[in-house]
């Protein structure tokens, strides 16, 4: 009989959990999409790819602003800029 307890506590606990985590799913899927509704593309300069402005690397160089992909971007850009 103990055992059955403690089974039915488990199957309980289980869906408890299964629960909590759905809803925060859920939750998580929502703020995302609102976060990412406005996205602004930005092209970066040294390879033409296109990100994110958001999570971009941003750089002022000469009053203009830049945007790249990663640093990596940024430190050959500026390489190619000033040799
Ligand atoms: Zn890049």
């Amino acid at each position: 009989m103990a055992r059955f307890i403690l089974f039915v506590l488990l199957l309980l606990l289980f869906y408890v959990i299964l629960y909590y985590l759905i809803k925060d799913m859920a939750v998580r899927r929502k703020k995302w999409s609102r976060a990412s509704e406005p996205e602004e593309l930005v092209q970066d300069p040294y390879c033409q790819t296109y990100i994110p402005k958001r999570t971009a690397v941003k750089k002022r160089i000469e009053g203009r602003q830049y945007y790249f992909c990663n640093k990596d971007c940024l430190r050959k850009f500026l390489e190619e800029k000033n040799p």
